[in-house]
Formats: structure tokens, sequence, C-alpha cells
């Protein structure tokens, strides 16, 4: 053969022992076939075999095999983004004259995904109180197919009654869908509280390192994981070889992680409900966080994301103060090893409850850096905040504080 085929031909294995820990990446978007008939039969390879790389590598498909055993599922689906993981899951179940239940604390985006997108397919939806229970069942009505939860709600942190919410839907028939993203599969089991379907953004603490976005779904019925593949192939979802392995590195630390982010997350969090800027803190393993004894029957732990809730005063230093930590990043996402700090824009929002707070709220991530150093930039930036109210010409007489 000449040197233009000689670059193209399959290379002969040596045959020397090899084998690595680590998961092998294997690329591809053509996968090729033994036989004639294997390829005209490749569609039936969707679920279980391979067929073409969107629906699946040994790669990816290793990382689903991980999360299913962390989660307990049959079945673990991964998919481009956390947010892909939602609408997959939402448009799966719910059919034109249905009607969706999300929680008033859902993840921001799905609002306008439901009020922009959902309603243009006539799919209908509500938001109920998260804190409500078992008395969900007085809002259902009879065209209702899949209830939300997401506990605790990644930005004001109220843990859910889960296992409430599973039996009122059950005595219905409907079905339950669980953005799990901030407990992760480690510290909190959906689908062993009979949840049909639990959603991770793989974005956060599973990747761990902030440089990936996916998402999975994990069930426990396989017909349900037939239904969601085939709805990956009508929306043309699919992840690459590369990121999953990246996402199969991440898992291997992820116990260690966590149980680090949560030590230094709630080490801080004690100490900035000292501060007299703070109002509230958000964090499910602090007794006055709202489900805090939810929490403590239903979970294995916490994580290391929380919000404060800061007084109206603190509005016009804020950004300076923030702007001024050295160890938190200004940003977004959450779950990697840096510390980020997200300031809501405004009071976030709610339409089936009332947050009673007027002043900011800030969110952190906890990362890995030593809790001494965190804490000592903390303290450097709630002094600054003091000294510039006490400074400040427009102090405000007195702190309104609303019952
Ligand atoms: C980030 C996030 C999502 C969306 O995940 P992406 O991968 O960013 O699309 C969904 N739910 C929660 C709670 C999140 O924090």
């Amino acid at each position: 053969m000449r040197d233009a085929t000689l670059c193209l031909t399959p290379i002969e294995e040596d045959g020397g022992h090899f084998e690595s820990l680590a998961v092998p990446v294997h690329r591809a978007s053509t996968i090729v076939f033994p036989t004639v008939e294997a390829y005209q039969t490749r569609r039936q390879a969707i679920y279980d075999g391979y067929s073409y790389g969107l629906y699946g590598t040994p790669t990816s498909r290793a990382l689903e095999n991980r999360i299913a055993l962390i989660e307990g599922a049959a079945r673990t689906l991964v998919v481009p983004s956390g947010f892909a993981a939602i609408s997959l899951t939402t448009l799966a179940s719910v059919a034109s004259g249905k009607r969706v239940l999300f929680p008033d604390t859902i993840y921001d985006t799905v609002r306008p995904f439901a009020e922009q997108f959902l309603a243009s397919l006539g799919i209908r939806f509500a938001y109920y109180d998260p804190l409500i229970g078992a008395e969900l069942a007085n809002q259902l009505e009879p065209d209702d197919a899949l209830i939300w939860v997401e506990s605790p709600g990644s930005m004001t942190l109220e843990v859910q009654d889960v296992p409430a919410i599973v039996e009122v839907a059950k005595a219905r028939g409907l079905k339950v869908a669980a953005d799990n993203t901030w407990a992760t599969p480690l510290r909190f089991k959906p689908l062993a509280h009979g949840v049909d379907f639990s959603v991770c953004a793989i974005s956060k603490y599973l990747a761990g390192h902030s440089d990936v976005v996916m998402g999975s779904i994990s069930v426990s019925d396989p017909t349900l994981y037939r239904r969601l593949k085939d709805f990956t192939r009508y929306m043309g979802y699919g992840v690459s070889a590369d990121e999953s392995s990246l996402v199969l590195r991440g898992i291997e630390t992820l116990a260690i992680r966590l149980d680090r982010c949560e030590q230094s997350a709630l080490h801080l969090a004690r100490w900035l409900a000292t501060q007299d800027a703070v109002r509230a803190v958000r964090h499910p393993g602090l007794p006055s966080s709202p489900g805090h004894a939810i929490w403590k029957r239903d979970f294995a732990g916490g994580t290391g994301l929380f919000s404060i809730f800061l007084a109206p005063w603190t509005r016009p230093h804020l950004a300076e103060v923030i702007e001024s930590l050295e160890l938190f990043a200004i940003g977004a996402s959450w779950g990697g090893t840096r510390s980020v700090v997200a300031v809501l824009d405004g009071p976030p929002v709610r339409t089936a409850t009332r947050l009673d707070h007027d002043g900011p709220i800030v969110r952190f991530s906890i990362g890995l850096e030593d809790v001494e150093d965190l804490h000592a930039d903390l303290s450097r930036a709630f002094a600054r905040l003091d000294a510039l109210r006490a400074a400040s010409a427009s102090v405000a007489p007195s702190d309104r504080v609303i019952p």
C-alpha cells in the first residue's frame, strides 16, 4: 500500500499487557459494524449497545453506569446540560393540555421555559409553596401529570418534604421529578424515596472543577429510560467522550470534596450568622434554616452551597465589598474546587409565596481552599462593610425588619 493509505489503516495492537485505572476515552461519530446486518439493525442498539456517537460511547455509558450506581438507579442518561435534563424530563412526561407543577424556588431558567415554551405547546404549569408538604394534595387538578421538587432550592435553600409530596403524587398516579443538584446522590437519593426522575446538574459537584456542562436523569423504571432515550434522539442530545471522562474523574473525589465543602461551609455560615450585616443564613444544616428537621430526617449530610440574607443598609456598599474578596470569584455556577460568590440582582421571583426579606441576597459556593484563609478574607470584607456603614452619611435611622 502507498503512503496515503498507510496513514489511514488500523494499527495492530502489539499484544503486550496494558491495563490502566482510567476509563478509556472512546471518541466517535461513526461507529463501525462487522456485518451489513449489524449495521442495518443498529438503531435497536441505542438503548444498550452502540449505533452512532451521538447515542453513546463506552465512555459515556461508563459515566451513566457510575451515576446509576450512586443514585441506586436502574438506568441513568447523561445529556448536554443540567437544564437539558430538566426540559427533557418535562417534555417526555407532560403532553398538551396537561399541567406540570414546580416549586416556587425552582431553578430560575424554568420560568421562561414554562412561560414561553411549555405554554406555546399548550402545556399548563403552576408554582407551589416548596414548604407545603402533603397539603399539595389540595392544589392538584385532574389534568396534572408531573410534579417537580427541588430540595433545597438552590438560591434560598428551603428543604422540601419530598416523601410527603411523593405520597400525594402516587395516590393520584402522578410522576415526580427531583432536581437533586444541591445534595448530589451522595447526600440524598430521590429514587429511594419514590421519586420517578432524579435529575442532577453534573456541571456542579459531580464534574466538580467548573469546566464541564452536563446533566443526568436517573430512573428506577427501565421503560422510563427507553422513553427518555427516545426523546434524546428526537432532540439530538448527546455528550462527548472527553467530557464524560472529565466527569468520571470528578466523581472519584466527590465524597471527599463534599465532606470538605460541607465542613468549611458550615464553619463560615455559623460565623456569618454572628455578623451585624447578616439577617439570616440559609444552609439546611443550620437549625434556623427552613426545612432543617426534614433535612436531618432524609439527607445523609450537606454540601458547600449556602446563602446569606443581608440587611438593606448593606446595599450601597455591597459591590465594593464583594469585589474586595480575594479568594471568592464572582460567578453564577457552583460546586467546583474554587470558592465562588453570587450576588442576586434583585429579590428572587416568587409567584406562589412571599419572601419576607427586602435586602440583598448573597450566595456562597465554598471550595477546597483552607477554611481559615476563607474566614480571614470574609472577616476583612465584613469589617470593611461595617466601616463603610459607619462612615456613610446616609445611614438609615433604623433597619426595617419585616415580621
Ligand atoms: C446549574 C443548575 C441547573 C442547570 O444546570 P446546567 O448544567 O448549568 O444547565 C439546574 N438546576 C440547578 C439547581 C442548578 O444549580
